[in-house]
């Protein structure tokens, strides 16, 4: 079933206020989830909710909560998120963080205990909306790895995301937002959800052995993520891991006890101003010669057209905007049966969605 974007956000925005997010942080997550949805990660949409649900429930994600700003060194700045929603979170240890850009020209930010931050992108997307080159890594702890290293057959860090992006017209272009998996755990929990096959290369059996079941990996966390690019993407994922979890915050998944509590993020970010290294105006006439250099290769075989990072996300927003985001029926199912421990009203949330023609 394909539903109004809008729809969708009024709907996950009442699932939020039942989770008791105030509206302030019911609007800043739900617009998060609903902008996953419209560039096409689903995986990273409002089939959270259900984790997210079951985190407040236990206790492991905390609402409204208030961060711990520690006094910047230089231009580094500590963020401690405490449980809260890594959305909100991560947006407020920004603007904290961002403060020492106008002496430093650059501002580095370790956001610590963050709540699941979703899709990293959205981070480098508020940058680049203030003029700034962004960096920013990822890593997940509390629960178990997912990602096996080069070589092994059991997991032994996460999908550990990176996104970056340059400023254009203050827009993120290009944006690149990755996980250092071959795909994000998310899109196989979609891909199970959906009782679709994975292609081969992206997971593994409890053997080593490559599978395009993503059932026992999506229910039972059994077998691993493949890293892309082999040694390579492995090699990226440890270094995400030390950044973010060794460098700028306290745990990375070897300190942690792999107690299955949900999903936290620590982020490290390095967010600059342009303007240190030439004039804005420069910098930015640089990257779009240099966009549209690439944009003018002649295509491979079998290919249409050549996109930049961040343009299948585009396409996605405009076409989902206009038909509508695909929700499955599981998906649904898993978010109300969720929130049987809240004070929820399924009749009313059901209303709430508004399928497209
Ligand atoms: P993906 O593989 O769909 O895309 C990765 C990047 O490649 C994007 O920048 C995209 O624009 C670009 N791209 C895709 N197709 C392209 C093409 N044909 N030509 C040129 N560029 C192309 O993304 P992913 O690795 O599955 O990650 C999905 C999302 O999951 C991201 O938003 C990421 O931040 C998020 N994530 C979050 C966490 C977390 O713990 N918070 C963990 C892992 C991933």
């Amino acid at each position: 079933m394909f539903y109004t974007a809008q729809s969708l956000q009024a709907f996950s925005r009442q699932v939020l206020l039942a989770l008791n997010c105030d509206e302030h942080e019911a609007d800043v997550v739900s617009q998060h989830l609903i902008l996953a949805n419209l560039t096409g990660h689903d995986s990273h949409g409002i089939g959270m909710l259900p984790m997210y649900a079951d985190q407040v429930r236990d206790g492991n994600l905390i609402p409204n909560q208030t961060p711990v700003y520690h006094e910047p060194v230089g231009a580094i700045s500590i963020v401690d998120a405490k449980k809260g929603f890594g959305h909100r979170m991560a947006l407020l240890a920004l603007d904290h963080a961002m403060k020492t850009i106008d002496q430093h020209k650059v501002a580095v930010l370790g956001l610590r205990n963050s709540g699941h931050v979703s899709r990293v992108g959205t981070y480098s997307e508020y940058c680049a909306s203030k003029g700034y080159v962004s960096i920013h890594m990822v890593n997940v702890v509390g629960h178990p790895p997912l990602v096996a290293p080069h070589g092994a057959r059991e997991p032994g860090f996460s999908t550990n995301p990176i996104s970056m992006a340059m400023p254009v017209n203050d827009e993120a272009k290009p944006l690149l937002d990755m996980a250092t998996s071959t795909v994000a755990f998310g899109k196989v929990r979609v891909a199970s959800n959906k009782g679709e096959s994975l292609p081969l290369g992206l997971v593994i059996d409890k053997e080593g052995v490559p599978t395009a079941d993503p059932k026992p990996m999506a229910e039972s966390r059994e077998g691993a993520l493949c890293a892309f690019g082999d040694h390579k993407g492995s090699g990226l994922g440890v270094f995400v891991e030390l950044l973010a979890g060794a460098l700028a915050s306290e745990s990375t998944v070897a300190t942690e006890k792999h107690i299955p509590a949900g999903v936290y993020n620590n982020m490290f970010s390095v967010i600059l101003d342009p303007e240190a290294f030439d004039s804005k105006e420069q910098v930015m006439q640089r990257t779009m010669e240099f966009y549209d250099f690439i944009k003018a290769k002649p295509t491979a075989k079998g290919v249409d057209q050549i996109l930049m990072p961040g343009e299948p996300e585009k396409i996605s927003k405009a076409k989902r905007e206009m038909h509508g985001i695909p929700v499955d029926d599981e998906t649904l199912r898993q978010i109300y049966e969720s929130l049987k421990h809240f004070d929820s009203d399924e009749e009313a949330l059901k209303a709430e969605l508004v399928a497209m023609e």
